[in-house]
């Protein structure tokens, strides 16, 4: 489907309401895999952390991972989840080269933890709650390479490589129940959902989420109701999602395609799709299954899971300080209206601000570079602002410099701009462009005598009692000096110059 066919986003949701459902999956990061112990360790050579069990060899079994259960608690718990008193494992059962036992062990009708929620923060500060249905332990597949076609898909392959290092690595999905009510503003939630849960994922300490290396992917579900409408319409589930913004890309182009295919008197069939990278598309996968199909049943070879009242409140009781609370109470200490830290959250200058602030500077100083020169810098450039090429210790050192008056705003504004561009640390950038303010006296006089020779009115109106003026000599004494003096210490020379 061209993109220049697509109703309007806009158009779309004059007529549509939409309705999603995402699924992240997390890996684990236990040290080793869920039901065998074997490493987890990325960037082995291919097959070389596989045993029986998660081969699948005739006679192997699995022993469940404590850690594994452990997260996937502490995961349900700062999700607001009830965990079962007792559930199970269940095999989905289905051939794929990538899995070896032609069945996954995952959980069916029996999660650890349900019923939860996660509150969201949007851009202008809304908070949207996002309701859980559940997140169940399961195990991730091995990897396939398709090599030889031009996609890198299975199709027009010449031949397929299978690397089972990853088959059996704990995955937690983590599974919404339909998020209605947010409008327009869906693909926002969605970006936004996936934002605070993998701050929250980080926070636990369960997994580093990485979601360029795969270690957290998302499922958007998408589908449209004509507004009015109490039921739901088909819905297509664009499967691993890999970035942030391709999260709000894919349920806006969802929207926009379903609008297409509706408005053309078309039925949305319930496929799963692939997200596009280049152009933000979705394109057909497969027609997707039912639950039926899989035939799940119990996994026979593993224990039901029990876990004790008690163990389940002392994982709560020890519950880190969860991102929500941690963004409330850095507010207060900073001392920030709600819009300054809507400011602050969206420019992602949360951690570098607290690096910098580590690093000796006071916060608001390091707020002010932070959102200032840098935020505009990340953004012109489209890039992370904790990826600039600057450290929170030389911004730290900046700071530390404006405040013995070694440099002024101005000045200090060079010397960032010299170390994004490469120029070494602070210091050498001042060395190097010759940037310290002239605050000495005999340098400083000269300019200031210049100036006062230069403007005779402004210099008269000084000397008659009208102090005020004395900003345009200041002016001028910087100018001259391009804009390297120390303006407090040239106002008090202009002032005593004219006996003022
Ligand atoms: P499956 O394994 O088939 O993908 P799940 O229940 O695991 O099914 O996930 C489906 C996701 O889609 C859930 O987040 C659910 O809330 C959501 N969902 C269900 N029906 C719809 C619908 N009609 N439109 C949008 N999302 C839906
Ligand atoms: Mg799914
Ligand atoms: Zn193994």
């Amino acid at each position: 489907m061209s993109v220049i066919s697509l109703v309007s986003y806009e158009d779309a949701l004059a007529s549509y309401d939409p309705v999603m459902g995402l699924e992240v999956h997390v890996e684990l990061g236990t040290r080793t895999k869920m039901f065998c112990g074997c490493s987890t360790e990325l960037g082995a050579e291919p097959n070389t952390q596989t045993c029986p069990t998660c081969l699948g060899l005739p006679g192997s079994l699995p022993v469940v991972n404590a850690v594994g259960v452990e997260s996937a608690i502490r995961i349900g718990l700062a999700l607001n989840c009830e965990i079962a008193e007792w559930c199970r494992f269940a095999r989905k059962n289905y051939f794929y080269p990538d899995m070896p036992k032609n069945f996954q062990t995952s959980q069916y009708d029996e999660p650890i933890a349900f019923n939860g929620y996660l509150d969201v923060q949007l851009e202008d500060g809304e908070v949207f709650r996002v309701e859980i249905e559940r997140a169940h332990m399961e195990e991730d597949t091995g990897k396939s390479t398709h090599v030889g076609g031009a996609t890198g898909r299975i199709h027009g392959a010449e031949y397929s490589l299978l690397d089972y290092n990853r088959a059996g690595i704990p995955l937690i999905e983590i599974v919404t129940k339909p998020i209605v009510g947010a409008g327009a503003r869906a693909p926002e939630v969605a970006k936004a959902y996936v934002t605070e849960l993998r701050e929250l994922i980080r926070t636990l300490g369960v997994s580093e989420a990485r979601m360029d290396k795969g270690q957290m992917r998302c499922d958007v579900n998408l589908s449209l109701r004509p507004i009015g409408r109490e039921k739901f319409g088909t819905r297509s589930e664009t499967k691993n999602v890999n970035s942030l913004r391709s999260v709000e890309r894919a349920a806006r182009f969802e929207v926009q395609r379903h609008a297409t295919v509706l408005a053309d008197g078309g039925t949305i069939v319930q496929e799963t799709r692939h997200f596009h990278e280049e152009d933000g598309s979705t394109t057909s996968g497969r027609i997707k299954e039912e639950a039926e199909d899989y035939r799940y049943f119990p996994e026979p070879d593993l224990v039901p899971i029990a876990p004790s009242r008690e163990w389940v409140e002392e994982l709560r009781a020890a519950l880190p300080e969860l991102p929500r609370v941690r963004r409330g109470r850095l507010q207060a200490e900073w001392g920030l209206s709600d819009k300054d830290m809507q400011a602050v959250l969206n420019a992602g200058a949360v951690e570098p601000i607290l690096e910098t602030v580590a690093a000796g500077a006071p916060a608001d100083q390091a707020r002010k570079w932070w959102l200032g020169e840098l935020a505009r810098r990340a953004n012109e450039t489209g890039t992370e602002l904790a990826d600039q090429p600057i450290t929170p210790a030389q911004v730290a050192r900046v700071c530390a410099l404006v405040a013995e008056g070694k440099l002024n705003d101005k000045l200090a504004r060079q010397v960032i701009e010299g170390v994004l561009a490469g120029e070494g640390e602070p210091d050498e950038v001042v060395a190097g462009r010759g940037l310290a303010v002239v605050s000495d006296d005999s340098a400083l006089g000269a300019a200031v005598d210049q100036a006062i020779a230069d403007n005779p009115d402004v210099a008269a109106k000084i000397r008659d009692g009208k102090v005020q003026a004395v900003g345009a000599l200041v002016g001028a004494v910087m100018k001259a000096t391009r804009g390297q003096a120390d303006a407090a210490r040239a106002k008090d020379l202009i002032l005593e110059r004219l006996g003022a």
